[in-house]
């Protein structure tokens, strides 16, 4: 029997049970190859987790999927505080989410202030109230699945205070008793303190500041992921895409070694960053990309290259990487539709020069249809391992 190796790492490949999604499944990506281990499979989901969640590409993925984006905060500049929040289509600003705050000078509510002004900020808080409690209560035993998560947080914002906070990602309209809490917090001892504290919060005793506990009223988010990661996802697509739509050519560790070291473990110098990495929007629409699909551009030359437009070209990507090429063909046009697995591929002998001008700092170059302004886009530095 042909026992199948896989790709990243040449182990023997057991059982699969999800395979590896060529685009991330956070994205709409629906098809997977089965080649990859699930070791591999599992160890991709931080450069994956990084590329879907943290970045620009994460908030766009976040407003077509409906997923809540992780990194993205509020900044309140009165009180010099990162809160949780989110972007909406229709709104030019972030809003926050509904969340209690455990300050030093204690706990504290949030709410985006027009959702509060809408339903009433008392209403709203004691209706918050009641839910934390409720899914607080959860944690106490007897409940299979505790609605309230613990998230630590390893990365908090630059700018802004970090507190521990628990916030409900639903706006007001979702409420019900069975909505969940996510409680963020950057070290383990705050866990026991914010249950004290909440335990022993009687926000309605005595004099209730409301004005206090409200809402943000100009908004700023900013977005903090490292670049290196979102280029080892990059090449972990195309590679991916390779193995997928290649017929001649075998796609491995062997074959692609630099690539591939370089998608596992970030060795090697990789892809540079003045030709890869986001690009402004204008190129991205030389793709062609239909609405609801993502649509990708494989083409080699002295290396592969990797064009991709997500989400019907409202952001793109490049990357290039070093391959051979036994195909007959030099450029292969995918078009891969959100959330199926039906992808058309066209693959011609012509090759087009890449011609994506890359844009890392720029968002309203990189993603113009998104209705953000005062976003901040900052890097996070990363230690490289020795190479
Ligand atoms: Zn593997």
């Amino acid at each position: 029997m042909n026992r199948r190796r896989c790709m990243y790492c040449n182990a023997e490949v057991r059982a699969v049970r999800k395979g590896e999604h060529i685009i991330p499944e956070s994205l709409g990506g629906a098809l997977s190859i089965r080649n990859v281990c699930s070791q591999c499979n599992n160890e991709f989901s931080v450069i994956d987790k990084e590329l879907v969640s943290k970045t620009p590409l994460g908030i766009v993925a976040g407003q077509e999927l409906g997923a809540s984006t992780d990194g993205l905060w509020d900044y309140n500049a009165e009180h010099d505080l990162a809160l949780e929040a989110r972007i909406v289509k229709e709104l030019d600003a972030p809003v926050l989410w509904p969340q209690v705050v455990f300050d030093d000078r204690g706990p504290m509510f949030w709410f985006d202030l027009a959702e509060g002004r809408q339903v009433g900020e008392e209403r709203c808080m004691r209706e918050f109230l009641e839910l934390v409690t409720r899914a607080r209560n959860t944690l106490r035993g007897g409940y299979k699945r505790p609605r309230w998560l613990w998230t630590p947080v390893t990365h908090p914002p630059r700018r802004g205070r970090f507190p521990p906070r628990v916030f409900t990602p639903h706006s007001y309209r979702q409420w019900s008793n069975r909505v969940h809490f996510i409680c963020r917090y950057l070290k383990p001892i705050d866990q026991n303190r914010i249950l004290w504290s909440l335990d022993n919060w009687r926000p309605f005793e005595g004099r209730v500041k409301l004005k206090e506990c409200w809402g943000s009223i100009d908004p700023e988010a900013q977005i903090s992921y490292r670049p290196r990661y979102i280029l080892r996802a990059l090449v972990k697509i195309g590679i991916n895409s390779l193995a997928h739509i290649c017929k001649q050519t075998r796609v491995d560790q062997q074959a692609f070694p630099e690539a591939i070291q370089f998608v596992r473990y970030d060795r090697g110098d990789g892809p540079s960053f003045d030709d890869c990495g986001f690009v402004r929007n204008e190129d991205v629409q030389t793709l062609d990309c239909p609405n609801d699909a993502h649509a990708l551009r494989l083409t080699h030359g002295a290396n592969w290259g990797l064009d991709c437009a997500f989400f019907g070209g409202r952001i793109g990507a490049t990357v290039s990487f070093p391959g051979p090429n036994h195909d007959k063909w030099q450029r292969a046009e995918i078009v891969a539709p959100i959330g199926r697995r039906d992808w058309q591929v066209r693959t011609s002998r012509v090759v087009l020069p890449r011609t994506m001008r890359v844009e890392w700092g720029d968002i309203c170059r990189i993603a113009p249809s998104l209705p953000v302004k005062n976003v901040e886009h900052r890097f996070r530095l990363e230690r490289r391992p020795g190479n």
